[in-house]
């Protein structure tokens, strides 16, 4: 492709014509349909330019000097005269016009297509001069497929666009649109019925979908990451602004919620500690409905939305009820945490396995045995660890971890608020006071432990 299709913006811009015969009538013609203002170079002009000049759409200058060629954003030439073409090329372009010469492709920036015009629809062919006659059949064929009054089909569409954004939720107007321009209004349409096409076009607007559509829901857990907007992934960014109703935690920052769409509608349903006004089984049911009535639901959760976020739940319940799921994968806490200590999270020679792990259970099970998690040359990272650290201090000592293993906590990871504070298990307590949720608390088990006071459990324990 050595020539590149474009739609330019014509309207009001100079077009300069060369030329006072039939050849340039017909540039006149097409660049007026484009609403370009017109400048004639001829010192004649035959009775259809006149007129144009006469009636004001077309001003006429005699002399071909480079000052006529001055701020045209297209230039015509056609005189009908080989030389004169030759010539007048050489003027346009050294006044640094876009020219093109009728019929002298070899002297042409740009070349006009085939058209088949059904304004503003309009196709454009072209074959860069390899075969003109096949570029006639194809537009013949695109005129016999094309009924003549689409275009002010599509204006209507055009007229309405804004009235469909408003009544028709995001998630099933592409099918509105497709049954729009391949149903019962094209026909009618196309028939000249153009009244009743626009009447079942308003009607199902106020319908708020096309007649039928089984708009299918969906839900998308997504990923916020650890709150740090440019953390969350493209995909993320992309499902929160196709959304039609969110629903978020009280973990996802505010920042990441402004990337939705903004006539997406937000559902806190996050828990305080302790209080229970939002019960899981009542999420579960809230998005499922929400994506049987055919809408596109966000379950925006913080970091990874596959880790200790009830996610399997959500996926259950959706499952059972039919509807299709996706999990869109985040950055979790323990990946923000070791960015924000600038140190990895698994280290050659030191430490070769990584531990995600809650540091709570539900409420009525016992808390999770940290002291049967640790391993030599393990990294251990507790999520929801905060209140549990003295016990965790007491269960790892005693279990005969040494004094100085060390341990690490980063509260609000990634976030303008995030804190760091690094200490040594002996000492966890004191070193980690103040660390509040929420945080990661990471441990570092050495690999060969000295000193050690009691047996440590077996790898295969
Ligand atoms: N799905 C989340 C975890 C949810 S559980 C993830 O993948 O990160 C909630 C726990 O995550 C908190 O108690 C805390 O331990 C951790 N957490 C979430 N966001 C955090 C952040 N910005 N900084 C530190 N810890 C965070």
């Amino acid at each position: 492709m050595k020539t590149f299709p474009m739609f330019l913006q014509m309207a009001d811009r100079l077009v300069v014509i060369a030329g006072g015969g039939e050849q340039a009538a017909q540039k006149a013609r097409l660049m007026l349909k484009a609403e370009a203002r017109l400048r004639l170079i001829a010192a004649a002009l035959d009775p259809e330019l006149a007129g144009l000049v006469a009636s004001g759409r077309a001003e006429q200058v005699t002399e071909a000097s480079a000052e006529a060629f001055t701020g045209a954003a297209l230039v015509f030439i056609a005189t009908g005269d080989e030389e004169q073409d030759v010539a007048l090329h050489a003027v346009a372009k050294a006044a640094g016009c876009v020219v093109n010469v009728v019929d002298r492709p070899e002297l042409c920036d740009a070349v006009t297509p085939s058209i088949v015009d059904r304004d503003p629809v309009v196709v454009a062919i072209g074959t860069e001069g390899t075969a003109p006659v096949l570029g006639r059949q194809i537009k013949t064929q695109i005129e016999q497929m094309l009924e003549p009054n689409l275009g002010a089909l599509a204006a209507l569409a055009g007229r309405l666009r804004s009235a469909v954004a408003e009544a028709v939720p995001h998630a099933r107007r592409r099918a509105l649109w497709d049954w729009v321009f391949a149903g019962p209004i094209r026909d009618a349409h196309a028939r000249g019925k153009e009244r009743e096409a626009a009447s079942l076009l308003k009607a199902a607007i106020a319908e708020g979908q096309a007649p039928g559509d089984q708009a299918r829901g969906h839900i998308s857990l997504v990923g916020a990451g650890p709150g740090a907007r440019d953390l969350m992934t493209l995909r993320a960014v992309k499902r929160l602004q196709e959304a039609d109703v969110i629903f978020y935690d009280r973990l996802v920052d505010p920042e990441v919620l402004e990337l939705a769409r903004r006539d997406a509608q937000r559902i806190y349903v996050g828990k305080t500690v302790g209080a229970h006004e939002w019960p899981q089984e009542k999420i579960d049911a809230l998005i499922v409905s929400a994506a049987r009535q055919g809408q596109r639901v966000v379950r925006l959760k913080s970091g990874d939305p596959s880790l200790f976020g009830r996610a399997e739940e959500e996926l259950r319940a959706a499952r059972e009820a039919g509807i299709e799921t996706e999990i869109v994968p985040g950055v979790t806490a323990a990946s923000a945490a070791a960015a924000s200590l600038n140190r990895a999270l698994t280290e050659r020679g030191a430490t070769d396995h990584l531990i995600l792990a809650t540091a709570t259970k539900r409420d009525d099970a016992d808390a999770p045995d940290i002291a049967a998690l640790a391993r030599p040359g393990a990294t251990l990272a507790l999520y929801m660890a905060t209140r549990q650290i003295p016990r965790i201090e007491a269960d790892l000592m005693a279990a005969g971890w040494p004094h100085d293993t060390e341990v690490e906590a980063v509260a609000n990871a990634s976030q303008a608020s995030e804190k760091i504070v690094t200490g040594r298990l002996g000492t966890m307590s004191r070193d980690l006071e103040g660390v509040t949720h929420p945080a990661i608390i990471l441990i570092r088990f050495p690999m060969h432990p000295v000193a050690v006071a009691a047996p440590i459990p077996a790898l295969t324990a």
